[in-house]
């Protein structure tokens, strides 16, 4: 039933957008391990709707998501389901997706730096999908995390080779990824080079 696998593999500091029908599931493999995967999901029908960190926090109040939980959009529509994770567990649902500006003012960069913002926008050109915006991403793998109720901590990622996150689509939805190109700051592994990933997409239906 779900047995068709799919590959995508995403190159490090570049991002894919891949179309789910409901009931397919996604792995996103973290082959080499350490790599943050910025994450995204937006309604087929409806560019426009994108799977919420925020309304997710509201849904479950909490600011992490573990399996079985669902994830919904700013409609409040479920958009996907949190089905198996071997990883650490921990996956940042605050930061905002890294963008030519960030490196610019945060980390004193000099010039264009690849960025997950224009990865996915990329994507959407790509695809020939009209472009709203780039929403809060799930950041897997990133243990960015929250110290005395109040302070963010950027901890490198301890996710190892071949560890992955499995996620379901409830809708039909294009699911987009970039393999976030931050080589300033450790939060790709304690070495903080990029690395590639791959997607392994279950088909619910092998017509599809
Ligand atoms: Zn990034």
């Amino acid at each position: 039933m779900t047995d068709i696998v799919d590959v995508t593999k995403v190159p490090a500091r570049q991002g894919r957008m891949i179309a789910l029908n409901a009931g397919d599931m996604v792995d996103v493999v973290n082959t080499h391990g350490g790599q943050v995967v910025d994450t995204w999901a937006f309604s087929r029908d409806n560019p426009a709707e994108y799977m919420s960190m925020e309304h997710s926090h509201v849904l479950h109040y909490r600011l992490n998501f573990k399996p079985g939980d669902a994830l919904c959009t700013d409609a409040w529509r479920t958009i996907m389901t949190f089905v198996e994770d071997t990883s650490p567990g921990i996956h940042d649902t605050l930061c905002p997706a890294c963008c030519e500006p960030s490196y610019n003012i945060f980390y004193g960069h000099k010039g264009y730096h690849a960025n997950c913002s224009d990865n996915l926008k990329g994507q959407f050109e790509k695809l020939g999908v009209p472009f709203h915006r780039v929403p809060t991403p799930w950041n897997l793998f990133m243990e960015t995390i929250v110290e005395n109720n109040n302070t963010l901590r950027d901890m490198p990622s301890t996710t190892k080779r071949g560890q992955y996150v499995r996620l379901r689509a409830e809708m039909d939805c294009y699911f987009a990824v970039s393999a976030c190109p931050q080589d300033l700051i450790v939060i790709n592994g304690e070495d903080g080079v990029p690395r590639d990933i791959e997607l392994h997409v279950h088909r619910a239906k092998s017509s599809t």
